[in-house]
């Protein structure tokens, strides 16, 4: 994947580390991620995956880090998927999505899966529409019954609180307290509409650093779990803040996540975009050969979906290390941190340098050298004529976006260069 990369040097630079640019923050809380890109991501408006598909996918999340993989269990392709991924052996969990019916749990258990997460909405909204005749009381009996049967019959359960960041405190405390009781062993925090805030002075409902101060000091659960939605564009933030919240309150935080952010609506947090930030800025150092595949994932998800990653997605975009301005170009053939974050072979991907119209006669050297397979002198009057030939592209108004390399390697020619393959 990388053998097209702009290789500009610094990889080989001994005497420096991209990790001294950043002040690492270790956390004492373990981050474990929940993938959720085969249920709520394949919710998406328009989206399926066929057996095959979701049976490489899961291999890939698995392979980069992905320690519990959500499933739906309910239509024919869904179950075939579930018996070709367990065939495979992976070292993450398979989770089934659940109800608190019976019937699913029941479904689950006929699938041989040994982990489940039940969904039930803890606000008032939710009651008002879908449960006029009930009372909270009542509801919570219903939760409790399906947790307690999951439990008897060997499962593990994680509980959801669907809309937790606009629910009752009073009401969630109890929710959490009577299905620990009962069995489950981690709290879902869905943050189901994306109103949740990462300000750690935001009050309950919706803010999550003090909600998961209040699971600790108020309820039982072992372990908490962030599922946030990114309706105000918050989702990366709210779920790393919740990590953040969790450092040195629970053993373990779960953050549920999808490739490309991929979920109902706008979506939700992306697992590459967690897992690099939980790498670099907090060490997990779990994640570091996983992240090397985060590009080839997003591929195959793309494939698999048909859902494309904008250009400029971070990460795994495929402008994400792509250089055009002379004033950036210049930066990176020097040193490539003046414009990089990271190197992208981290996470699988490669540097472009392009020319377009804002480009120097620095990368336009450098271009020119790949093309020629030799060192241009910056004095060479070949290399004005090139730079001339480059720049009346955009000034004749003949071209807007970058030039492709064949279009290069035919200006290098007419300048007066011998490319490699016409020598
Ligand atoms: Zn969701």
């Amino acid at each position: 994947m990388r053998e097209n990369s702009d290789v500009v040097g610094e990889e080989t630079d001994k005497f420096f580390s991209y990790h001294n640019l950043y002040n690492q923050l270790p956390l004492k809380v373990e981050p474990v991620i929940d993938d959720c890109t085969l249920r709520d991501g394949i919710q998406m408006s328009g989206t399926a995956v066929s057996p095959r598909h979701a049976v490489h996918l899961a291999y890939l999340l698995d392979a980069i880090g992905v320690e519990r993989l959500e499933v739906h269990h309910f239509l024919k392709n869904d179950q075939e998927s579930i018996k070709l991924i367990q065939d495979m052996n992976l070292n993450a969990r398979l989770a089934a999505w659940c109800r608190a019916v019976r019937s699913d749990i029941d479904n689950a258990l006929r699938l041989d899966v040994e982990e489940i997460g039940i969904s039930h909405p803890v606000s008032k909204i939710y009651f008002d529409i879908k449960w006029p005749d009930k009372s909270p009381e009542e509801l919570l009996e219903r939760v409790v019954d399906s947790v307690e049967y999951a439990k008897d019959h060997g499962l593990t359960i994680f509980i959801h609180g669907e809309d937790s960041t606009r629910a009752d405190w009073a009401f969630e405390r109890e929710y959490i307290n009577a299905t620990a009781e009962a069995g489950a062993e981690v709290y879902r925090i869905a943050d189901t509409v994306g109103v949740g805030v990462s300000n750690p002075k935001a009050r309950l409902p919706n803010g999550l650093p003090q909600k998961i101060r209040k699971i600790r000091e108020e309820t039982k659960i072992c372990s908490i779990e962030i599922h946030a939605h990114n309706d105000l564009g918050n989702t990366v933030e709210n779920t790393i803040a919740s990590i953040r919240a969790a450092d040195g309150l629970f053993d373990k935080v779960y953050a549920s996540t999808t490739m490309l952010g991929m979920g109902e609506r706008s979506g939700n947090a992306e697992t590459e975009k967690v897992m690099t930030n939980l790498y670099l800025h907090y060490g997990v150092n779990k994640f570091e050969n996983g992240l090397y595949w985060l590009k080839e994932v997003s591929d195959f998800v793309s494939l698999a979906t048909g859902i494309v990653a904008p250009p400029n997605k971070a990460i795994i975009g495929e402008n994400a290390f792509a250089h055009e301005s002379g004033i950036h170009t210049h930066g990176v053939l020097r040193n490539p941190y003046t414009y990089e974050a990271f190197p992208p072979k981290l996470v699988g991907n490669i540097r472009r340098l392009s020319i377009g119209k804002q480009s120097g006669k620095a990368i336009v050297k450098h271009k020119a050298e790949q093309q020629i397979g030799q060192v241009i002198d910056v004095d060479n009057p070949k290399l004005g004529t090139l730079v001339s030939l480059v720049k009346g592209m955009y000034t004749s108004g003949e071209r807007k976006s970058s030039l492709k390399d064949m279009e290069f390697k035919d200006l290098v020619l007419r300048a007066g260069f011998s490319t490699k393959s016409t020598k």
